[in-house]
């Protein structure tokens, strides 16, 4: 078991005088490190010296920041086996996605942002004004578990990048890669101050950070629930917000679609990390006459995703990250039954074998109302609610009759059809048939699911103040 001791302030290393706080190992449930649970006076001291290297940090020539987060990248590269298998421990992602992406996307993310800094105009001129683009100032940064390292660096990139300071709060479900982060802005000597990581809950890191008088912005990815708490209290001195939350993403299967490769396609997404994606398509719509081949078709496909040890090469799908999330789901998958659903494939009960650890069987619904709670709310689990549909317009009223909207998916033959039927979901993004994720794409969502867009110059975007000098 790994014990941290110390978090990271100023360009130091601080003892905590506070409670300690467990991680658990999502495969076997047992304790595989513990962290210091810091609080408001630590909260303080963090900002402070944030604000004090704003000062300087803010006015770095751009290549300079560029230098930096270059030497960042080049660390994250080097740890990268350690932050896959850490992960897959934390959260049950298998390790080989893992590698790819909680280890390969914050290196894809940092390195975007040092290319990006080559061209972005930090200043342009429209008619008789200069407008600089200025650094908002001191960001508080606060992260979920599920892509946990992925989602800080969505934030910590983008806001070195702008000029900010960040005081990152980290997720006390999946800590351990802020920590590595912490000891990467050690190695590259970033200047104290521009990177101070506080753990600790919600309750007492998170509520001190966002009611901080000396925190400019907070930038939040989590539920929307805490999304909610957060506009609240940044309200009372209009801090800015970013603000990444839930979703319950439709996938439509227009009529014209190849069938077996749409609901493959879309399960595949919602098993992602079993299920604990933000954007995952957790409902499928389909056409009323095809609802029962459809069925068919994904029960054989989650027979493929048996549950299994996440740091097995061949595992395809892992356990959820903690005892909650799986009381959670299965709770979610009893309901679904309560409430009429028909259970395709999965359930309630533990996989056969493996009755430690946080697993969950792949399910799958079929006949599921729209307006019923597996057909409204996030689940965040490893759980397909299929829905039918009687015409477009009726599946485009089914995608967006949820108060979410941060993805979606059209499969058809016709392209233009399915881009009419794209720009009818009321989302953040889209995929068409197997569009590819793009990471210099704005990635955020509409409604309930968000405020803001993060990656690439629209991330970059919701660091900066733009300033007007009339000349
Ligand atoms: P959460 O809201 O419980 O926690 C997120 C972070 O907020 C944690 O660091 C937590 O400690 C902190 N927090 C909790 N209460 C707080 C408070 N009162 N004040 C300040 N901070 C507080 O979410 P989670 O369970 O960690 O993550 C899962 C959720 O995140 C899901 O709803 C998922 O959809 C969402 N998510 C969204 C995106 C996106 O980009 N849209 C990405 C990943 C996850």
């Amino acid at each position: 078991m790994k014990a941290i001791e110390r978090i990271y302030i100023d360009g130091q290393w601080h003892a905590v005088d506070g409670p300690r706080l467990e991680v658990h190992d999502s495969a076997t449930g047992q304790v595989m490190a513990s962290i210091p649970g810091a609080g408001a006076a630590e909260v303080d001291q963090a900002v402070k010296a944030a604000r004090r290297a704003f000062a300087s940090w803010s006015r770095t020539p751009v290549q300079e920041r560029k230098a930096y987060l270059a030497a960042m990248l080049e660390q994250l590269k080097n740890r990268s086996g350690e932050i896959a298998e850490t992960v897959s421990r934390e959260v049950g992602m298998p390790i080989k996605l893992s590698g790819m992406i909680q280890a390969g996307m914050p290196q894809v993310t940092t390195g975007n942002y040092v290319k990006l800094l080559d061209e972005f105009p930090f200043t342009e001129e429209v008619g008789n004004s200069v407008i600089q683009h200025a650094p908002v100032g001191v960001v508080g940064a606060i992260t979920p578990w599920n892509y946990p390292l992925h989602q800080i660096m969505l934030k910590v990139a983008p806001a070195l990048a702008a000029g900010c300071t960040v005081v990152l709060k980290p997720s006390e479900i999946a800590p351990l890669t802020a920590f590595i982060l912490a000891e990467i802005c050690e190695a590259i000597e970033l200047p104290p101050g521009v990177v101070n990581v506080v753990s600790g809950v919600g309750q007492d890191v998170g509520e001190a950070l966002i009611n901080h008088p000396q925190v400019n912005m907070i930038s939040f990815t989590g539920s929307t629930r805490t999304g909610h708490r957060i506009a609240h209290a940044a309200a009372e001195d209009f801090k800015r917000l970013a603000l990444e939350m839930g979703g319950k993403s439709a996938s439509i299967i227009l009529s014209d679609a190849d069938l077996e490769a749409a609901v493959k396609g879309t399960i595949n997404n919602c098993y992602l990390n079993s299920g604990q994606t933000c954007t995952a398509l957790t409902r499928m719509l389909v056409p009323a006459e095809l609802h029962d081949q459809a069925c068919e078709i994904a029960a054989a496909v989650a027979a493929k995703f048996a549950p299994g040890n996440p740091l097995e090469e061949t595992t395809r799908l892992g356990p959820l990250a903690s005892s909650m999330q799986r009381d959670k789901v299965r709770e979610y998958i009893r309901i679904g039954q309560e409430e009429g659903a028909k259970l395709v494939a999965g359930g309630a009960e533990a996989p056969e074998g493996l009755d430690q650890g946080y697993f969950v069987k792949a399910t799958v619904f079929g006949n599921v109302d729209p307006a019923s709670r597996i057909g409204q709310e996030e689940i965040f689990g490893p759980v397909l609610s299929i829905m039918s549909y009687r015409d477009e317009d009726d599946a485009v009223e089914i995608a967006n009759g949820t108060p979410y909207g941060l993805s979606g998916a059209v499969w058809s033959d016709d392209r233009d059809r399915a881009l009419d039927v794209a720009g009818r979901m009321r989302t953040g993004q889209v995929f068409v048939n197997n569009g590819k994720f793009n990471p210099w794409a704005p990635f955020g969502g509409f409604g309930h699911s968000g405020l803001g867009r993060e990656a690439g110059k629209f991330g970059l975007e919701e660091f900066l103040e733009p300033r007007a000098i009339q000349l």
